[in-house]
């Protein structure tokens, strides 16, 4: 047996199983088998003997034999033990589920291994649900020591696939193998850096001899995973700069100019200059752009932005801007032609709702040069939207689209337009090295002057009295406030309500205000209407479901109170906190949740009333949810699955892992030395699944 031996080739193991292994696990081949890796380890490095039971005790495993094996009750209340006993004690074993199964395994005359975990009841110490083994040497071979644990799902365990019986299956085909495992890194790497072989990992992944063996095995195949997926990133995005010529903007003209000397509206922040410096250096270097530029909340982001489509009017090329909502496009569309004044720049803004009419105007616009911005939403990845000569992509956060829509924009010009893509929802840094592989990226990690932090407060939905007094002196003030609630995926009915009796709620304890309300049902048109009259200050409550969530932004609103708190993501919280404090008063932001809340909700909650910093919370989210939960990454999905590295955990191994990746490719950026052609052959074999995301990010 070897590798590429199908798993139904395994001695004893029927097609049947192997249909479900295939279908639950996507676990096909021998190969597949042995790279399903367990998820935690249990220790079962020695077994314990009757005496030693305490209170105290965890999963243990008792060699001994049984006796007075009794069924008591009827029906559902039957009840199976016996006595399980060694020469220093006794302790019972019972079973209330599966007796039938369980009576022909139980005989007086056989040894056990029993491993679980006992409990003191009724004066004695027992252990429910056993798991129960012959005591043979095999069977002692294989639970000695740091047993794995497998992923199973009911349909697996359904077809006695349990985690017990995928060890055992593990076992099988190592010890079944015809030769040793092939090596899959070259020795130049695996030496230095002291990896443990392929070959001894995949055993001490699922039969760990030791503690230190183990570790040393997660290591190896964790360095092995990331390795590759930089590898095939780097790699990918060499050669992409090498084939593409950027364009080139190549001079700083009276749009650029004339904007910045008569038209900026403030002063820019430091870390604005700093970034579109580094934006300048790019669109001028011949090589094509792509950039990430991560800003927190309010950060000012978009002013970046039109300075470099700026940049692109002068040098003749056309730009467009797109962003996730309608609100969101049709406000960076009014913000942009109101700072750009009369400039002489054409802009048209193209949404889902704009009138068919108009639709044909823009399209012929774009193709004959003269409209040099487009902005909007997902409408101008449309094919039928085609630009003259489209010179710089900006994409607003970024998180919000998928993969194929970037690859979209970036097909709209022969030559591969720059592309920006920005967002307020930081990255945690060895996230973005995997995603985004050899992406620059530009930080805006300062705010413009005057803003004050934002006091975030938690309360318990019983203050609400308090609350309304306090929405009360703010508005009273000059301010205006936002009340947010959840949006509940499956039913966008009972979030409209919720939203609706929030409303009225407010509406009669607040009768002096004005309030608009605004939730995914409503029509963009009828949305716009209600957003435009709380910028205006018309209304000084906005209630809301989250679709205010991303850039929309009423400086004059300081108190953001978001309803059941304990049901967002922690950077969703922080996004919708960034509505406030825009404006140079301490704004506040109060998270209303339930008395009973989850210990991590709490975490949550308190990473939120402790920091203000999108890093911080950014990595406090990965900490708590894993990376594939991050949000954005949920939606796009990470582009391959990890079996083993964890990017909240694994941060070091990434780095080397990079860096290797980095080293080899300067030297051989093709691989085609001797020495790599073991890393070809791999690549080419891992990076089936693996999206370039480098190229279109
Ligand atoms: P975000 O980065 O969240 O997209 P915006 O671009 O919407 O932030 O900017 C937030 C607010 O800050 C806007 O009202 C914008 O006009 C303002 N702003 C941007 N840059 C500056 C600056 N340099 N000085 C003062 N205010 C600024
Ligand atoms: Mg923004």
């Amino acid at each position: 047996m070897d590798l590429s031996s199908n798993i139904s080739n395994i001695y004893g193991f029927g097609p049947k199983r192997a249909g479900v292994l295939a279908t639950e696990a996507n676990i096909r081949s021998v190969e597949d088998l042995l790279y399903y890796f367990p998820f935690r380890y249990i220790d079962r490095s020695r077994f314990y003997s009757i005496r030693e039971v305490t209170s105290d005790s965890s999963f243990i495993q008792i060699h001994g034999k049984i006796k007075n094996i009794k069924k008591e009750g009827v029906g559902k209340n039957t009840r199976l033990s016996c006595i399980l006993y060694d020469e220093t004690g006794e302790i019972e074993l019972v079973w209330f589920k599966g007796l039938q199964y369980v009576m022909t395994q139980l005989s007086t005359v056989k040894e056990y291994i029993a491993f679980g975990k006992p409990t003191f009841f009724n004066g004695r110490f027992n252990i429910a649900h056993p798991e129960l083994e012959e005591y043979t040497p095999k069977n002692v071979r294989q639970n000695l020591g740091w047993q794995a644990v497998y992923n199973t799902t009911t349909k697996m365990k359904k077809s006695y696939m349990t985690s017990v019986n995928i060890r055992k299956l593990i076992y099988t085909v190592l010890t079944s193998l015809d030769s040793p495992i092939k090596e899959t890194l070259p020795q130049y790497i695996t030496e230095p850096l002291g990896l443990m072989s392929l070959n001894q990992a995949i055993r001490n992944i699922h039969f760990p001899e030791n503690l230190e063996l183990l570790q040393k095995a997660q290591a190896r195949l964790k360095f092995e995973e990331l390795f590759y997926i930089q590898l095939s990133l780097l790699k990918q995005s060499k050669f992409n700069r090498n084939k593409f010529g950027g364009l080139l903007f190549n001079h700083i003209g009276d749009y650029f100019n004339g904007f910045y000397k008569n038209q900026l509206p403030f002063e820019l922040t430091n870390a604005q200059k700093r970034v579109l410096k580094e934006i300048r250096a790019d669109v001028g270097s011949g090589k094509q752009m792509n950039r990430l530029l991560q800003g927190d909340v309010g950060s000012g982001k978009t002013l970046v932005a039109l300075l470099s489509m700026l940049m692109a009017a002068d040098n003749g090329f056309q730009a467009c801007f797109m962003a996730p909502t309608e609100i969101l496009a049709t406000q960076h569309y009014n913000n942009i032609k109101k700072m750009l004044g009369e400039l002489g720049v054409n802009v048209a803004l193209l949404t889902g709702s704009t009138k068919q009419s108009e639709r044909k105007i823009i399209h012929e616009g774009l193709l004959d040069g003269s409209i040099n911005f487009l902005i909007g939403t997902h409408a101008l990845l449309e094919d039928i939207v085609r630009f003259s000569n489209l010179g710089l992509v900006i994409i607003d956060e970024q998180h919000r689209f998928g993969v194929a829509q970037r690859a979209k924009l970036w097909n709209k010009n022969a030559n591969p337009p720059h592309v920006l893509v920005m967002t307020a929802t930081p990255i945690p840094r060895t996230l973005a090295m995997t995603l985004y592989g050899d992406l620059d990226v530009s930080v805006i990690d300062e705010l413009p002057p005057g803003r004050k932090p934002i006091k975030t407060y938690h309360y318990f939905e019983d203050k609400r009295d308090e609350l309304l007094r306090f929405i009360k002196t703010q508005i009273d003030a000059g301010h205006q406030a936002y009340v947010v609630y959840p949006l509940i995926e499956e039913s966008e009915k009972s979030d409209m309500i919720a939203a609706e009796q929030g409303y009225e709620y407010i509406s009669t304890h607040l009768p002096q205000f004005k309030v608009s309300l605004v939730h995914g049902r409503l029509k963009p048109s009828e949305k716009d209407v209600e957003m435009r009259k709380f910028a205006t200050n018309e209304t000084q409550i906005m209630v809301a479901t989250t679709v205010i969530e991303v850039g929309v932004d009423v400086p004059n609103a300081s108190v953001m109170v978001i309803e059941s708190a304990n049901r967002f993501g922690l950077s969703q919280l922080h996004q919708l906190r960034g509505r406030v404090g825009r404006g140079a008063e301490q704004s506040f932001c109060i998270l209303l949740t339930p008395y009973k809340i989850s210990n991590e909700t709490k975490k949550r909650i308190e990473t939120m009333v402790a920091t203000n910093d999108g890093f911080e919370i950014a990595e406090a989210d990965l900490r708590l949810r894993g990376p594939g939960d991050i949000e954005g990454t949920a939606q796009s999905g990470l582009p391959f699955d990890l079996k083993i590295a964890n990017l909240a955990k694994d941060g070091e191994i990434l780095m080397l892992a990079r860096d290797t990746a980095e080293k080899i490719l300067n030297n051989d950026p093709t691989l085609s030395n001797k020495l790599n052609e073991i890393l070809l052959i791999q690549l080419h074999k891992k990076s089936k699944n693996i999206i370039d995301w480098s190229k279109i990010s």
